[in-house]
């Protein structure tokens, strides 16, 4: 079976180029929502085996809607890694704080990414 990705992007470019790097993937399924609040309504019913979290979005952003996924009991277990174009490394470690498991850097490598994906992916790896 598939593992289900849920991306929470809001830029149009960026969404894309996940669909299409993932589109060819016999191991995963690519879910997309362009907001924090779309992605809280939609855990409620719905499980990924793992988020990828923009970290600059309007309104809410990724560091604020990791925090409240990591707050809910029923929604915590479920690993985050960070998306961003910044790379220092306080930022990296806002990420973990906010509760991230991991962070990749835009614009993504893809052969890199889909290695990080695999490994977050991995049991024992939440
Ligand atoms: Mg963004």
């Amino acid at each position: 079976m598939k593992k289900k990705i849920l991306l929470v992007e809001d830029n149009t470019s960026n969404q894309e180029l996940f669909i299409e790097i993932l589109k060819t993937s016999k191991k995963y399924e690519l879910f997309v929502v362009d907001n924090g609040l779309k992605a809280l309504e939609l855990l409620e019913t719905f499980k990924p085996d793992l988020i990828l979290m923009d970290i600059h979005m309007p309104n809410l952003d990724g560091l604020a809607v990791t925090r409240t996924i990591k707050s809910m009991p029923s929604i915590a277990a479920i690993p985050i890694v960070a998306l961003s174009a910044l790379a220092m490394k306080k930022d990296i470690q806002a990420a973990m704080e906010a509760g991230c498991i991991g962070y990749i850097t835009k614009p993504v490598r893809i052969k890199h990414f889909l290695e990080q994906l695999d490994k977050y992916t991995e049991e024992g790896h939440r």
